[in-house]
This record gives C-alpha cells, structure tokens and sequence, in this order.
C-alpha cells in the first residue's frame, strides 16, 4: 500500500464540523489501524532530520503522533498544552484566532537553551496554531528545525505564516 492511498482510506471527512463551512478531517480510521498507522509513522519519522533534540508536540493530536515519533526516534518529547493545564511557571503565549484568541503554554524548563527541535501536529491550516509554538519554543532559546504535519490543507497560508521554518507534511490536500 503507497502512503498516498493511505490519506482517502484512512482519514474521514465530516462537513460542517465543527461548524458549518468546515470539512473536518477525522484521524479515527488511521490510529485504529495497526498496519497502517505504523506504516505511516515510519515514512513520517524519515522526514525527521537526525540531528532534533526534542519533539514538541501541540493538545492534543499533536500528543497522539509527536510521542511514538519521539519514542521511535529515541529522542525527548514535549507537549504543548492549552492554557491552565501545566503546574509551576509555564511560558505562555496568545495568539489571535477567527474569533476570540487561544493561548499555548509549555512547562518551565522543559526546553532548554540551543536545544534543536521539531514541531509536530495532526494538521496545518492557517498555521496560527504552529506559529504561536514556534515563537513559543524559540522564547526557551530552542533551534527551531522546522515544522511537521500528517495533513497540510493547501490554501489555507499556513506555509506562508510559517516562512522562516522548513515546513514537512505527510500529505497535502487540496
Ligand atoms: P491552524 O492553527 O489554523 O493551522 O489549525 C490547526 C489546528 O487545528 C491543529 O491543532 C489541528 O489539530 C486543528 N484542526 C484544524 N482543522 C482540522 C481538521 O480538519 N481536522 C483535525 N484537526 C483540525
């Protein structure tokens, strides 16, 4: 099985979730799928490049592929959670959605200064959600690798919001 035909039979579409206007694409089929989800873990970490530090991985499916990417390629893992949800001193960061605002937060100390890593989620849209853990991560002193995604939705400018981060994605959809 190519790794292209794997996105039509291993992710869903809903429209109008989760709201109306919206096609959500739905990762159930491809993570309950043994075979598949290796397969397609092994091509993405081969789109890693060897020298990263840490994978930082954005709530929540973010968590779900950037932890069995980290484990895979031997190397840390650190999640990047919605506001309130770490103990201690978190650096946090707002940033700007359609409506109304989202903040990301990662613990202290949990990247350290000139540390090389990869930032890792499910889906790149408009890219607010990579940009904002990008600066995020740099405010640490992280080198800042690139970006990783299973689905890029084509169109959206995430890659243009993210122009001065090498940008990598499983599959690119219209
Ligand atoms: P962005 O910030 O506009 O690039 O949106 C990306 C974020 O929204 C990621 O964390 C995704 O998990 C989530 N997201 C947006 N659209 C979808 C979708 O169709 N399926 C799954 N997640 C989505």
């Amino acid at each position: 099985t190519t790794i292209d035909s794997l996105y039509d039979s291993h992710i869903a579409l809903y429209p109008d979730f989760p709201q109306d206007g919206v096609l959500f694409r739905d990762i159930t089929p491809l993570l309950r799928d043994p075979v598949a989800f290796r397969q397609v873990m092994d091509h993405w970490c081969s789109k890693i490049p060897s020298d990263i530090d840490l994978i930082i991985g954005t709530e929540a499916r973010g968590f779900v592929f950037g932890a069995p990417m980290a484990y895979a390629l031997g190397i840390g893992f650190v999640p990047v959670r919605k506001a309130g949800k770490l103990p201690g001193d978190p650096r946090s960061l707002t940033y700007d959605l359609e409506y109304g605002t989202a903040t990301v937060e990662i613990a202290e100390h949990a990247i350290g200064d000139g540390h090389r890593v990869m930032v890792v989620d499910d889906l790149l849209a408009t890219g607010g959600t990579a940009r904002a853990t990008v600066d995020l991560a740099r405010q640490y002193g992280a080198d800042v690798a690139g970006a990783s995604f299973l689905i890029e939705l084509e169109g959206l400018g995430g890659r243009d919001v993210l122009d001065d981060v090498p940008v990598t994605t499983v599959w690119s959809v219209p």
